[in-house]
């Protein structure tokens, strides 16, 4: 069986106002404390284009490699539905601002346990247009009545389209994932999907190998969440292969998703064909984007895949490192203040992934607010390169720095550590571990060189971890000979 999918993304943009007046955009605000004579739809109100939700739309269309449109324009999709007042929402038909364009899929978007089989490496998603519309009004069902929030309604909100080229859940959840990077580098949206600012509609149908019509289209609305996303298409793609192999029609439908049942269902058969009777907006007038464009192209960040690929280049970090690194902006953000002109741009990259990473997880606390800055984090690398205490002494100093926010070096002197370099000493303890051992000692002279490494590590916890490591193998290696 084949499997088709295709997305439609819906992106709360990041703007102070409401799309068509000044009402204030806050998630969490008292319900209907935001709202206007224009966002509740009372007549004879006005709506007047908010500029900078043009501007996210147009730099997200650049971000995306999307073709801008010299001129676009506002439609009326008129329908009638308690969340929207007017009777039409204003949306965006015949001319939207950004069409085509792709968004790049990388290793680290697709899920953990689905990174190692990834069936079209580096594959574009393609997408059909990108268009800017209102949010309509959220409504709460309540035991006995339907209370509606005027709030959200009037919020700036792009619509991404995706070509029906997506093959798997886990393709569907990589562009997921990979969208929101880029919508977080360009700063277009908090894409938070706990709090609605990014959710999807997933169209999705299966048919048999070689047969070039697609099956019958199935959606499911309104998924919340990238992992719900894909949990929800793994099952419809089980549910619709049992059903064709029963050798049942499948018809197309809209179903939702019940996350804790771990199930879709169906909300209704047989889409009616609406009639929306588009038409431009008479109250808003068409919009050329020629100063736009450049206003948004003087935003255009270095995108995640530049990213990765100059750290590599710059830092001589992995491929994966730069992958994860990249992956959150905050975190790259702190690695390259901590690499640029480091003399161990890896070390750090190691330190900043692991050490610092799980530091941070363990307090509970993100990047923001990390107490160890990215220059006392440098500092910290080059004690150890210098030699002046070693790798694990320096793993308890970390520990001291992430608690009590103090420099490297004042640890170091405070506590006294340094490391043993002191070759006289190191000699005694290398005879005292030679003489315990005198199996892998003997193995070593036959030829048996890893046996070397066994030694080492004796005399290193002899010492405590405080003995200079090369200096133990190289006074190892000569007594050994
Ligand atoms: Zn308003």
């Amino acid at each position: 069986m084949l499997t088709t999918i295709g997305l439609e993304v819906h992106v709360q943009l990041r703007t102070r106002s409401k799309m068509f007046c000044a009402c204030p955009v806050e998630f969490g605000a008292a319900p209907n404390s935001h709202t206007c004579p224009t966002c509740l739809g009372l007549p004879g109100a006005l709506p007047v284009v908010n500029a900078e939700a043009v501007r996210l739309t147009i730099l997200t269309g650049l971000m995306l490699e999307c073709e801008i449109a010299s001129e676009s324009h506002f439609d009326r999709k008129n329908y009638f539905y308690p969340d929207m007042p007017k009777n039409y929402q204003i949306t965006q038909y015949a001319r939207p601002f950004c069409m085509r364009g792709w968004v790049p899929l990388h290793d680290l978007a697709y899920p953990k346990d689905a990174q190692k089989n990834i069936e079209s490496p580096d594959k574009k998603v393609e997408l059909v247009r990108i268009h800017l519309e209102e949010d309509v009004a959220r409504s709460f069902h309540l035991e006995n009545s339907t209370g509606i929030d005027f709030n959200r309604a009037g919020t700036p909100l792009l619509e991404i389209v995706t070509e029906p080229e997506i093959n798997s859940p886990e393709e569907a959840f990589a562009f997921l994932t990979a969208l929101r990077q880029i919508l977080l580098y360009g700063e277009v949206s908090y894409a938070d999907m706990e709090k609605g600012q990014l959710r999807c509609d997933c169209n999705i149908s299966l048919r048999p190998q070689g047969q070039s019509e697609l099956g019958a289209k199935i959606e499911i609305k309104n998924m919340n969440s990238v992992s719900g996303v894909r949990r929800a298409l793994a099952f419809e793609v089980r549910r619709q292969i049992e059903a064709l192999e029963r050798g049942e029609t499948l018809q197309q439908e809209t179903r939702g998703w019940d996350d804790s049942a771990g199930e879709t269902f169906l909300m209704r058969t047989k889409e009616f064909a609406h009639d929306y009777r588009y038409f431009p907006d008479p109250d808003l007038p068409p919009i050329r984007t020629e100063a736009l464009v450049r206003e948004a192209r003087s935003r255009l960040p270095e995108l995640p895949g530049a990213k990765r690929e100059r750290f590599v280049k710059q830092y001589g970090v992995s491929a994966y490192d730069a992958g994860v690194l990249a992956n959150d902006l905050e975190l790259a953000a702190y690695f390259e203040a901590a690499a640029t002109g480091a003399r161990r741009p890896k070390s750090l990259a190691n330190w900043t992934l692991n050490d610092l990473q799980s530091a941070l997880a363990d307090a509970g606390r993100s990047i923001a607010d990390c107490p160890v800055s990215p220059a006392a984090l440098d500092e910290l690398v080059n004690l150890v390169e210098a030699g002046t205490i070693s790798g694990k002494q320096a793993k308890e100093v970390f520990m001291e720095m992430f608690a009590s926010g103090k420099t490297a070096s004042a640890i170091v002197q405070e506590k006294g550590i340094e490391q043993l370099s002191d070759a006289t000493a190191i000699e005694a303890l290398c005879d005292e571990v030679i003489a315990a051992n005198p199996k892998p000692a003997a193995d070593f002279r036959a030829g048996h060189t890893a046996s070397l490494n066994f030694l080492k590590g004796q005399v290193m916890k002899l010492s405590k971890g405080t003995a200079n490591p090369a200096l133990v193998g190289k006074i190892l290696e000569r007594k050994l000979r």
